[in-house]
């Protein structure tokens, strides 16, 4: 691997217009879906407990409303620029997720996007009865050793797919970048990620929607303004010194 801008983008609430996982839960578990997660904000239960219990609240499901779930959900309208903007400067750009490749795929596909490469926990139908109703059955293929705070590890995924010199481009704005975004050189954030990031001191830049990601992008790059961020430099040292 040569040095270079690396871009790695959170998908529900970021990609999505909502977070697409809690609600294909909250849609097809009930109630009981919202205590778990209150549980797991709360740091009562980890990540992957909270997903196992989610996915057994859902029980059995006919695929048909899944695919419709699915099928209702939008993306914002300016990722495909994102995409193009991408693969016109020869920057790798992957999604990272804490939610599920059930979903991510099919929306990238419905959305013109199915060549983007994404990381995230994975759901599969299993044991379709003579109904045609079906059980999830979830995997989590990138756990981190220790944290179990993700069920993904957004962190390790970074980490591994990026070499020294890389400089690591962030953009999220929820529970599950608030890791990433410490390792990341360039942050760009909005909601709830702006306010972690103001308390933690990590510089960003607030976006509403991917054109201003890309006319960041464009600047920094055309200027040659891309620099490491210092801390975000020494996590990422400090954290292969923990792995070794
Ligand atoms: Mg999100």
């Amino acid at each position: 691997m040569t040095a270079s801008l690396k871009l790695f983008v959170d998908f529900d609430g970021t990609i999505t217009r909502g977070d697409v996982g809690n609600m294909f839960f909250r849609a097809f578990g009930g109630d009981a879906c919202d205590s778990l997660v209150r549980r797991f904000r709360a740091g009562e239960i980890s990540a992957r407990e909270c997903f196992l219990g989610e996915a057994e609240s859902m029980g059995r499901v006919a695929p048909d409303a899944l695919e419709q779930f699915v099928a209702g959900q939008e993306i914002d309208p300016s990722f495909p620029s994102l995409v193009a903007f991408c693969r016109e400067r020869g920057v790798d750009i992957l999604i990272v997720s804490d939610g599920l490749d059930f979903y991510i795929r099919r929306i990238l596909a419905a959305n013109g996007c199915a060549g983007v490469p994404f990381v995230a926990n994975r759901a599969s139908l299993v044991r379709p009865g003579a109904d045609g109703c079906a059980g999830i059955e979830l995997a989590f293929p990138h756990p981190d050793a220790v944290c179990e705070r993700c069920a993904c590890c957004k962190r390790n995924i970074m980490l591994n797919g990026s070499v020294d010199g890389d400089i690591l481009a962030y953009v999220g704005e929820g529970f599950s970048d608030r890791c990433p975004v410490r390792y990341a050189d360039i942050v760009f954030a909005k909601d709830v990620l702006q306010t972690y990031c103001q308390n933690e001191n990590i510089t960003y830049y607030p976006y509403i929607s991917f054109d201003d990601v890309v006319s960041r992008l464009r600047l920094l790059l055309d200027r040659g303004r891309l620099r490491p961020r210092a801390r975000a430099a020494a996590e990422r040292r400090a954290a292969f010194r923990h792995e070794s």
